[in-house]
């Protein structure tokens, strides 16, 4: 059946029996998107190579016969074994500063050599391919909120630029492929994402402040905390992907995020309400390059898509922390060694 919403005019139906492909389909974003496709008959093959990404995100899945894991570097040419894709969903890739500054040259391989993999296959497939862009593209931006056709203020050179300018680069190939190539295209730019099954050692902000509030750590703020970040649920993103993938109207990079606007400071202090936690607020230096003020002008997605989020960052925060308290329970070693 045909949906209607009163912006796109038509979706196109969701899939259901097809073979679909997630690279990075073991982290964080790619184990919630599994959960979709898989729930709706899809045979789901979530490509990893582990790097950042774990087998037990994708544990609600592991009786499925409708999920297949291949331990698989995206940068290397993808297996011929593996069957045509109706859809591909590329997110291989490390999300957290600490993990794509750790090995940047292979963070920029993975966004062309990669990208490049993909696109091959989606064009040798015949397969709609979307692409997980990001807010970074916009560097430390001059406008404020960002649209869509603001280009951005990226240092070439820095610590991000491997994850900054990689994921430029993927946009073009991508619309090139796009364009050139017959190939159709959707792509994302994500605004930060946050939720259950976020790594408990990725360095994140939210994963950061939710631990160190359950252990009675000090949270950890960097520079004087006056930075500000707008934070979506992983729910409301993923619905944004679904809508997009199959949207006839979007081949443009489409910004997806909630667009309220907190300061890391501000941040803290909710966490800390929330958990009861009585740690305090220490100051570390902010990292370099750092961008100062990011939120997302999400007019286009909430235009072509109908697209709103909907969790509220209290909301979201409460099952975030619901997590990471389970986690902390179920295996404390393991998250207090990777939080240190
Ligand atoms: P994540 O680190 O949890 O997931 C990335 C996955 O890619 C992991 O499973 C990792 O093992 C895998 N991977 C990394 N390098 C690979 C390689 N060479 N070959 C195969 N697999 C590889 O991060 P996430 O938050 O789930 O992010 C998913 C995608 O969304 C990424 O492309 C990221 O850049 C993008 N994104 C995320 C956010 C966010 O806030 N979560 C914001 C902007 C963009
Ligand atoms: N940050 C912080 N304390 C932490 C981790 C991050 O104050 O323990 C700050 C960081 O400097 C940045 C913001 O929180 O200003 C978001 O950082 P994150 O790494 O989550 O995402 P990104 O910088 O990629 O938006």
């Amino acid at each position: 059946m045909i949906e209607f919403n009163h912006a796109t005019g038509s979706l196109r139906p969701a899939l259901e029996g097809a073979n679909i492909l997630i690279t990075g389909g073991a982290g964080f974003l790619g184990s919630h998107l599994a959960d979709l496709l898989v729930s709706r008959g899809n045979h789901v093959y979530c490509l990893d190579n582990f790097h950042t990404g774990r087998a037990s995100n994708l544990s609600r899945l592991q009786f499925s016969n409708r999920l297949s894991v291949v331990q698989h570097d995206v940068t290397d040419e993808l297996p011929d074994t593996l069957p045509k894709f109706a859809e591909i969903y590329n997110l291989a890739c490390p999300a957290s500063p600490v993990h794509y500054q750790a090995d940047p040259v292979s963070t920029a391989m993975i966004n062309c050599k990669g990208a490049w993999n993909v696109l091959r296959r989606a064009e040798r497939d015949g397969a709609r391919v979307f692409h997980a862009s990001t807010s970074e593209i916009y560097g430390d931006p001059e406008i404020h909120p960002q649209p869509e056709h603001y280009w951005g203020n990226v240092n070439t050179v820095g610590p991000r630029s491997c994850y900054d300018e990689g994921k430029r680069f993927a946009e073009t190939l991508f619309t090139d492929f796009g364009k050139t190539r017959g190939v159709t295209v959707r792509m994302v730019r994500i605004f930060n994402t946050y939720g259950p099954r976020m790594q408990p050692d990725d360095g994140r902000v939210v994963s950061n402040f939710v631990i160190q509030a359950l252990l009675g750590q000090p949270l950890t703020v960097y520079g004087d905390g006056s930075q500000t970040r707008s934070f979506c649920y992983v729910d409301d993103l993923i619905r944004g992907f679904d809508l997009l993938m199959r949207s006839e109207v979007a081949d443009s990079p489409v910004n997806l995020g909630n667009p309220g606007e907190f300061t890391m400071e501000e941040l803290a202090h909710l966490v800390l309400e929330i958990t009861g936690s009585r740690s305090p607020i220490v100051r570390l230096p902010l990292p370099v390059d750092d961008p100062k003020r990011r939120k997302p002008d999400i007019s286009k997605a909430s235009e072509l898509l109908g697209w709103r989020p909907e969790v509220s960052l209290r909301e979201g925060l409460l099952k975030t922390i619901e997590y990471f308290d389970g986690e902390l329970r179920r295996q404390p070693a393991a998250v207090i060694s990777a939080a240190e």
